[in-house]
């Protein structure tokens, strides 16, 4: 991460101002500096978007219970057979109310693409989870041609450190908050269906998708 796009994220970042609790569940065991690298890449790209997460930790008790309006769930695990080829991770979103609250990131997947594009893994870990995070918040499995948003994310964009691939776009930031504040996370009752998780950004040899 570069200071420029640090810094420029300072200014927007001081408008940052709807709340978001994000419970993380590491079962993994990240290193606490990995984690907070992460945060505070996710945080940046969020704090553009006029948001403000707060970060809760789920090995303490309390975490078991629904996530409620304005929170949302975020695992850390390392990918199986199962997993999406490519896929860094993927965010459950209930496609009829255009809703989610639980992502799940392949670190071990991230890792390895830290490893090849020498991208810090806590930044590279924290712009996956902000991704996620852009798909539960805007209740859409669909991406955009540019920016954090987008599918795949390439070798090339990693190593260049661009600011702008690692941003959401204005209309997405004004999306965001505009469902937050009308509170349309709250999925908490019985009835509701996750119908669909999303795959996307791809990790293919010449990008990562993370879904
Ligand atoms: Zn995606």
């Amino acid at each position: 991460m570069s200071l420029t796009f640090a810094s420029l994220v300072v200014t927007t970042a001081l408008s940052a101002n709807l709340p978001l609790v994000v419970r993380t569940y590491d079962a993994v065991g990240v290193s606490p500096r990995t984690l907070e690298q992460a945060h505070a890449s996710a945080a940046l790209a969020l704090a553009a978007a006029g948001i403000r997460p707060i970060w809760r930790p789920c090995h303490a008790a309390g975490c078991i219970s629904r996530p409620k309006a304005h929170e949302i769930d975020i695992r850390i695990v390392n990918a199986t057979g199962l997993s999406p080829q490519g896929s860094l991770g993927f965010a459950t979103v209930d496609i009829v109310q255009h809703a989610g609250t639980m992502a799940t990131v392949y670190v071990d997947r991230v890792d390895a693409l830290a490893v090849q594009t020498v991208v810090e893994r806590g930044w590279l870990l924290g712009w996956a989870m902000a991704h996620e995070i852009g798909h539960l918040i805007l209740g859409t499995t669909n991406h955009a041609p540019f920016g954090l948003m987008r599918a795949t994310w390439t070798v090339t964009e990693l190593r260049r450190g661009l600011p702008l691939d690692w941003m959401f776009s204005a209309r997405e930031s004004a999306e965001m908050r505009r469902r937050l504040s009308e509170e349309v996370l709250d999925l908490s009752h019985e009835d509701t269906k996750l119908t669909k998780a999303h795959e996307e950004a791809q990790w293919p040899s010449v990008g990562s998708v993370i879904q």
